[in-house]
């Protein structure tokens, strides 16, 4: 096979092992990316002497990790220390009840327990047996899936799978019916929130992620999450891939891309891991039409340096507020703040001391918040921060005075600086008909795409599995 160059645009984690899979197989790669450092929404944040994860915290589903390194002739531990996060996390609900998430079925049965009753615990071994069951289904034949077709996702094998798992039904409102304690309720839904989505808007599929936590626990790499983008960027580059940092594409078509700085670079292919729909809207020469696409919501994230310990949190801590649906009609309905906003803490110095200062911690913050079909404002911004203060500083032993210092990003930060259309810090939404063969394919007109906005869809490992599909969508179409 004659020796291809290839152009991807964007750092993210996608474009990365894209770039990484394309060089191992003796291809030129060079990645472009606009700002000046790799990662993308996973890149490093660092202010007062700490180091925060800039976007993701967890690290979950280690399979597609794996499966990285070992198609390039590697292993994933040789390049990561990856440390089991257990207790996964430490929930804080409003009625005082704290519990503390755990793969571990005997303390999680333990624990349901004395919150809610025997009879609500009885319900636990099952909703997770049928988690795995469900995990086990989708993610083989409907998420590691390149759709050619109609047929790819309604042939009769693939239909028997739908129906018999109840795939396309509600996730929140199943969730619903297992248990009656509205806390449970919670505990068991709220992770679609890590795709931007409510689960009352989530098809039951998504249940996967919650399988991902509870059956399989949350990990985290030794040195913060950009460690993970690092490691990656390292082996593409030793083997050959060039990353140009500060290198904004300005337009893009199949075989060449222009800088904004009017340089054109020619290529075999071009594969873009800028967002797919501000890539399909500003780069391509002919932007996408048609119906609007359904994005994500959005997050505030604040990174604070905070001089001092924070005993009551652990790594990862989850504030549910007094009205979930509530929280989730404000954001997702109403386009509004939610009133006693959830949001999630993480500490990552608890587990990585190397992280800050002796006797600093590391603490962020995320709230869940509209994205920009309603505009988010300064007061916005002091509104949310001071419930967060006051919720931590009824919560734990936290002292606003001892922040010192603050960076942000904001619903309007995701959209100027990482090019998120509406700011939507998840890309574009994964209701239903944004799913499986509805999403965004990973080709049209010629470039390929790699990404979260893509097939299968948002989060870390979905993205490494991106790249595994844009790989095989080039070799199908005769470029490998
Ligand atoms: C706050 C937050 C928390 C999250 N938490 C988790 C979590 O805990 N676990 C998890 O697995 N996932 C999490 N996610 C999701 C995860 O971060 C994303 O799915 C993943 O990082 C997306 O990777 P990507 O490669 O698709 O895109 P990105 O990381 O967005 O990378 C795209 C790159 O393209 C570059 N680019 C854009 N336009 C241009 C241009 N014109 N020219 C050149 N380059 C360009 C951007 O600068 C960027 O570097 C979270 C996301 C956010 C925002």
């Amino acid at each position: 096979m004659a020796r291809r160059h290839f152009v991807v645009i964007g750092g993210g984690l996608g474009g990365l092992a894209t770039a990484l899979r394309l060089s191992h197989r003796g291809h030129q790669v060079t990645l472009l990316e606009k700002t000046d450092q790799i990662g993308g929404r996973n890149r490093r944040q660092t202010l007062a002497g700490c180091e925060f994860d800039g976007g993701p915290t967890l690290m979950m589903m280690l399979d597609p990790f794996r499966k990285l390194f070992a198609d390039v002739g590697e292993r994933l531990e040789d390049h990561l220390t990856l440390t089991l996060c257990d207790p996964s996390y430490r929930v804080f609900y409003r009625d005082g009840a704290r519990l503390e998430g755990t793969p571990n079925i005997a303390r999680m049965l333990e624990q349901i327990q004395k919150l809610s009753g025997p009879d609500e615990a009885a319900r636990y071994p099952g909703l997770i047996g049928e988690l795995a069951e469900l995990y086990h289904a989708s993610i083989p034949h409907f998420v590691r899936k390149n759709y050619r077709s109609l047929w790819d996702f309604a042939s009769p094998a693939q239909l028997k799978r739908v129906v018999q798992h109840r795939m396309l039904s509600n996730l929140g409102r199943r969730i619903d019916q297992r248990f009656s304690d509205p806390r449970l309720r919670m505990l068991f839904s709220f992770q679609t929130m890590y795709l931007g989505l409510s689960p009352y808007d989530a098809p039951w599929v998504y249940a996967t992620l919650t399988y991902m936590e509870y059956g399989e626990g949350i990990w985290y790499p030794q040195g913060g999450m950009p460690a993970i983008c690092e490691a990656v960027a390292r082996l593409a580059q030793a083997r050959g891939t060039e990353i140009r940092l500060s290198s904004p594409v300005a337009r893009m078509e199949a075989r060449s891309v222009t800088l904004e700085s009017g340089e054109t670079l020619t290529a075999d292919a071009v594969i873009c891991n800028a967002d797919l729909p501000y890539a399909q809207e500003k780069l391509a020469v002919r932007p996408k039409q048609g119906r609007e696409r359904r994005h994500s919501c959005s997050a505030l994230v604040f990174y604070w340096p905070y001089e001092g310990s924070l005993p009551e949190l652990l790594h990862h801590n989850i504030f549910f507020g007094r009205d979930f649906r509530g929280n989730l009609q404000a954001i997702f309905k109403d386009l509004q703040l939610p009133e006693d906003p959830a949001f999630y803490a993480c500490v990552s110095s608890q587990t990585d001391s190397e992280l800050t200062p002796p006797g600093w911690s590391n603490l962020y913050v995320l709230v869940p918040c509209p994205n920009l079909d309603r505009p988010f404002t300064d007061s916005d911004l002091e509104s949310l921060r001071s419930q967060v203060f006051a919720r931590l500083a009824e919560e734990t032993s936290f002292q606003p005075d001892r922040v010192r210092g603050e960076a942000l990003r904001t619903p309007r930060t995701w959209q100027s600086e990482l090019n998120l259309n509406k700011g939507a810090a998840f890309g574009l939404s994964h209701d239903t008909f944004q799913s499986a063969f509805m999403r965004p394919p990973n080709i049209r007109e010629g470039i390929y795409y790699v990404g979260a906005s893509t097939v299968p869809g948002n989060g870390l490992p979905m993205v490494l599995i991106s790249a595994e599909l844009a790989e095989d969508r080039l070799e199908r179409d005769g470029y490998l």
